[in-house]
């Protein structure tokens, strides 16, 4: 087929190679987004339940969540926060970040793997990632340590973990914290192990493009009491109710805040939809899986792209699929290329733009002239010149993983060429 395409494709020949952009028509009729959630009749039975019941939050369903969380991923304990940001924020409240401290992390991820830093007045520090896996590289973490660094907050890119035992030897050697932003990976592993109980904290998100949904949410698993403590703590208001820990002791009414904490509650509503999603998670890794491997096979031999890279020591949860473009094989921008997919309605996108580049961080390395000083990254800038993010969740049919396939050799071949020999 692909002979067939290199034959056809640069020809203005039957409309069928012909991309939609150059007013072809495009491979699907329908608009195919990039992730999305997918709800059963058993998801909605489960939230009606709890609609009926006494307890619309913090109640029976929520512990039963985390409980239930923290046994799948291997974790002594979980604590639901209401977004992935907010655990994220809990987690570096309880790791101690404050004011000065500096947070190093991935500019390859979501603004809130850094935001967390600021909200407590640190810094967040980026340390370039490696350039085949697109991961934290541990020999950049260790060049940005420094008297001030408090934690070491790795992003495990598109569902693949990083290569945590040099991150944790960092660690150990300067007495850091690790918070892993897993965001992207429920039900990854590394060297065999599930992420979720390998650091001092692990944050996970619960959007609805992630692994498993409840419309928002967030959970933080780590092995520590003393940790799970400060995250209770800072998840309902700073508030403390138990005798023991109380200053004064007041009477059976009484309670103290004892530090800002905030509402970052999640409600049982939620928690019972998290329940009745996390008992299907093996089968939405299944799928995604299988859907990582037809795109692996379907574009290895393609020239013009790179597919992504496996490190041996990771099972990746496949969040995102993300393609390379070779630039030098094609004689269309990433730009165009993105656009022409989208004509060919394909919900493609970018992930992600490095995290510095966001204006906001821009004035805040350099407030006069919006510079990139002090945090460019590279690796991450060539990378983030060339990738695009196919789509790739557990509902697609095998209809859809051919369609985006059928777009993208249309595409790709469309404006395939050797730049160099020009
Ligand atoms: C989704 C995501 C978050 C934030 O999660 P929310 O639940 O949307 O707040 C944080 N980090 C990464 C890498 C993410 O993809």
């Amino acid at each position: 087929m692909d002979d067939q395409y290199r034959q056809k494709g640069r020809h203005n020949g039957p409309g069928r190679h012909l991309p939609a952009i150059a007013g072809g028509r495009p491979v699907r009729e329908t608009y195919l987004p990039y992730a999305r959630q997918w709800i059963e009749e058993d998801d909605i039975r489960a939230v009606t339940r709890v609609l009926r019941s006494d307890w619309l939050t913090t109640g029976p369903t929520l512990a039963e969540f985390e409980r239930q969380f923290a046994a799948r991923v291997g974790a002594r304990y979980a604590v639901a926060f209401s977004s992935g940001t907010a655990a994220l924020h809990g987690a570096c409240f309880a790791a101690g970040v404050g004011r000065g401290d500096e947070v190093i992390t991935s500019p390859i991820t979501f603004a809130a793997s850094a935001n967390c830093a600021l909200y407590l007045g640190a810094k967040p520090v980026f340390a370039d990632i490696d350039p085949h896996t697109y991961n934290i590289d541990p020999a950049e973490i260790e060049k940005k340590i420094t008297p001030a660094t408090r934690v070491i907050l790795p992003v495990h890119f598109t569902g693949q973990p990083c290569d945590l035992d040099p991150i944790h030897a960092l660690a150990a050697k300067h007495n850091l914290t690790v918070i892993e932003d897993a965001a992207h990976a429920l039900g990854a592993e590394y060297r065999g192990r599930p992420i979720g109980g390998l650091s001092d904290m692990t944050i996970f998100s619960f959007h609805p493009v992630k692994h498993i949904t409840t419309g928002e949410g967030g959970m933080v698993t780590t092995n520590s009491e003393e940790y799970r403590q400060w995250l209770l703590l800072f998840r309902n208001h700073g508030i403390v109710r138990d005798p023991d820990l109380l200053v004064d002791d007041q009477g059976p009414w009484y309670y103290e805040m004892q530090d800002l904490g905030y509402n970052y509650r999640l409600t049982d509503i939620q928690a019972a939809l998290g329940l009745s999603q996390l008992a299907r998670l093996d089968r939405f890794l299944e799928r995604r899986r299988e859907i990582a491997q037809m795109y692996n096979e379907a574009f290895a031999h393609l020239p013009e792209v790179t597919i992504p890279y496996q490190a041996p020591h990771a099972r990746s949860a496949w969040h995102l699929y993300v393609l390379a473009l070779n630039p030098d094989r094609l004689k269309a921008s990433r730009r165009r290329i993105f656009e022409a997919l989208r004509a060919e309605n394909i919900g493609v996108n970018v992930h992600y733009i490095p995290v510095y580049r966001h204006p906001y961080y821009r004035w805040l390395g350099d407030p006069d002239s919006c510079s990139l000083s002090g945090f460019y990254c590279p690796n991450a800038e060539d990378l983030y010149q060339r990738i695009i993010t196919l789509p790739l969740f557990p509902a697609m049919t095998d209809r859809d993983v051919r369609d985006v396939i059928a777009a993208v050799k249309k595409v790709i071949l469309w404006y395939s060429g050797d730049v160099s020999v020009h």
